[in-house]
């Protein structure tokens, strides 16, 4: 019969989408692996519990290697130019800090951004 097709077509197209509606409203995607999870499980970056520490963990290796690629540079730069004598060396930590601090808060976002890339892909 040629209208069987389309008479299932119908009968789905007519059905309320309420199941659907409330599986949006109590769930929410973790952004680590991509599964549903209802939403006061989720913390405030949408990490699932079991997400989390596995996250947070690369998270803190990754940030300190990317303060890590930040600084150094930095720190051959003011030790090999002979210019910057006009500071004594202890002078230099502070802005050192400064540029690893800064490089473990720019560190924490590209991870975190690097990893919900990733699962998109
Ligand atoms: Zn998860």
């Amino acid at each position: 019969m040629p209208g069987t097709g389309k008479q299932k077509f119908d009968v789905s197209a007519k059905t309320p989408p309420a199941a659907r509606t409330t599986l949006e409203f109590t769930g929410t995607v973790c952004s680590g692996c991509g599964e549903v999870h209802p939403e006061d499980t989720l913390d405030e970056n949408r990490w699932c519990a079991d997400c989390q520490e596995r996250v947070q963990r690369r998270v803190r290796i990754g940030q300190h290697a990317i303060a890590a690629l930040i600084v150094l540079p930095f720190a051959v730069w003011v030790v090999t130019l002979e210019k910057f004598e006009f500071l004594p060396g202890y002078a230099w930590l502070l802005p050192l800090a400064a540029a690893y601090y800064l490089g473990l808060r720019i560190g924490r976002e590209a991870i975190k951004g690097y990893l919900r890339w990733r699962r998109v892909r």
